[in-house]
């Protein structure tokens, strides 16, 4: 049998641990994840750096991407070859495809013209690495298609068992059980942009038809800024170069040696080399740099590309003012722009969602928001006891807060539209809304008043109206409505976030919403 390789056993290890944190990052019955599960993107060296450059201050929380980047300053680009999920995958893969030889378009300088100009964005205070993440990229790609794929494809075949067993289908119900509550997503939910993020899987893989680890060598951000880091590093390999009588690292080695000279920017620390070097020469160890190694990165592409990060940070600034109307972001998050600069874009707030609230945005925030979450109440709501995002945010773009904290974030105000509302446009009795409000003290409630319908008739009507000192814009009201397409009663952005003061009644002379449809009652 083949003995399998140390960073072979190390890569499948993290992929188990990545995918089993993957699975976690769901409800599965508690309020709060037992796991760690936003652990790779909080160790995750790209995030990291860009979160600092626009932020401009440390974020704790990336604490573990500046040691992991620290470390790969020491051991060079060791992540990509003994850690790196989506790294993994195209070893696994790669065997399995033939190949047609490089690509000419790939080569050369276009990695550092795709990071660099990342990194010069987030110093110009946007933040955009998270598009290119491959970790994000991963995640993106399952949560938004293959894992409601694999949830709902699972759930078809056991309803088919199910009818096939007639009466002997009580046997697999423990089965079943196990699966839901384990392995299956809490539910299935089709996301915008799921095709996109599939795409741009399918076509990493596809790249592995022209070279081995073709994304990692060519194109991905996260192994680029490793690279660089691994310029520094005293590990070296020796010989440095292919030998003259051999030449076998060519067909061995998964990344550098497309030319004679190890490139260390893009050696991944398998080792391959030394444990399948038919003469035992390969060694690693700390020491002197070789001498005469090409310059990596020139100056010319190094100022180009932070430069072009500025122009791309003013060109994916633009918004579009009717979009920002409705823009609600997840409780907790209080500074737009803040929350942009720190945003991953990873996903994991819209798989952990309990009530499926929270979508990628496309163009609602601008380019620049580009797959960070927003609620669109009419598909789902804010649970009033739940705090998962903020649980599973792996930078703190979306605060963790304590249940009582969260309950009085305020994501938007409800506003009724009039012309929808069937109290007010058709005079008949509905109070959903306000029977769903989660506020204790009720952000909607009605008075009674005499009215006369339009066919002459007179009836007492209830006429709702919102108490807009204790909305905290959930969107309950708005996803329950009992009207079809547009609802009754809609959830608005607002500038001032500030949380609902604890426990009480609105001020004296607040009391109703400010209404764009025309005043409130
Ligand atoms: S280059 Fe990127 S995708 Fe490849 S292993 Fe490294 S971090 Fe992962
Ligand atoms: S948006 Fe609300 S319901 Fe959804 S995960 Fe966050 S706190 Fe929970």
């Amino acid at each position: 049998m083949k003995k399998i390789s140390p960073a072979r056993l190390s890569q499948l290890l993290f992929l188990l641990l990545f995918l089993v944190l993957f699975v976690q990052t769901e409800y599965r019955g508690s309020d709060q994840l037992a796991a760690a599960v936003n652990s790779f993107f909080r160790a995750d060296p790209l995030v990291a750096v860009t979160v600092l450059l626009a932020e401009k201050t440390m974020v704790w929380l990336v604490l573990p991407g500046l040691l992991l980047l620290g470390l790969s300053l020491v051991l060079g680009r060791f992540f990509c070859g003994w850690v790196c999920p989506l790294g993994t995958i195209l070893d696994l893969v790669t065997p399995r495809i033939r190949k047609r030889g490089a690509l000419p378009l790939l080569k050369g300088n276009l990695k550092y013209w795709l990071l660099l100009p990342l990194l010069g964005a987030a110093l110009f205070d946007v933040n955009l690495a998270g598009l290119l993440d491959p970790l994000a990229l991963l995640v993106r790609g399952l949560t938004f298609f293959f894992y409601p794929l694999f949830g709902d494809s699972a759930r078809q075949v056991w309803v088919g068992l199910y009818r096939l067993l007639g009466d002997n289908r009580d046997y697999l119900a423990p089965g079943y059980a196990l699966l839901r509550d384990h392995l299956l997503p809490f539910r299935e939910t089709f996301y915008p942009l799921a095709l996109l993020s599939t795409l741009l899987l399918v076509l990493i893989i596809v790249l592995e038809r022209y070279e081995s680890r073709n994304w990692c060598r060519n194109l991905c951000p996260l192994g680029t800024l490793l690279g660089i880091a691994a310029r520094f590093s005293p590990l070296v390999r020796r010989p440095a170069g292919l030998c003259a009588d051999c030449g076998a690292c060519r067909q061995l080695c998964p990344t550098t040696f497309d030319q004679e000279l190890l490139q260390r920017e893009e050696c991944i620390l398998c080792l391959e080399c030394q444990r399948r070097c038919p003469a035992q020469r390969v060694t690693f160890g700390f020491g002197r740099r070789p001498a005469g190694e090409p310059v990596f990165l020139q100056r010319r592409v190094l100022l180009g590309g932070l430069v072009s990060g500025f122009f791309l940070a003013r060109v994916f600034r633009f918004r579009s003012p009717a979009a920002q109307a409705r823009l609600l972001r997840p409780p907790g998050v209080t500074d737009e722009q803040r929350f942009l600069q720190s945003c991953v874009r990873c996903g994991e707030c819209m798989k952990v969602c309990l009530k499926s609230a929270l979508y990628p945005a496309i163009f609602e925030s601008g380019a620049e928001g580009l797959y960070t979450p927003h609620l669109i109440p009419r598909l789902g709501y804010c649970e009033y006891n739940c705090t998962l995002c903020g649980q599973v945010c792996p930078t703190g773009a979306i605060p963790a807060l304590p249940v009582e904290e969260k309950r009085r974030q305020v994501i938007g105000k409800a506003v009724f539209d009039k012309n929808q509302c069937l109290p007010f446009a058709k005079k008949t009795n509905c109070i959903v809304c306000e029977e769903h409000c989660p506020i204790p003290q009720k952000a909607i409630r009605s008075r009674t008043v005499a009215e006369t319908t339009d066919d002459g008739r007179s009836v007492r009507l209830q006429v709702p109206y919102v108490v807009t000192e204790l909305c905290n814009g959930c969107g309950i009201c708005e996803n329950v409505c009992p009207l079809e397409g547009k609802a009754g009663i809609e959830v608005f952005a607002v500038n001032d976030r500030s949380p609902l003061p604890a426990g009480g009644e609105p001020p004296p002379g607040g009391g109703e919403e400010g209404d764009p449809y025309g005043g409130a009652g």
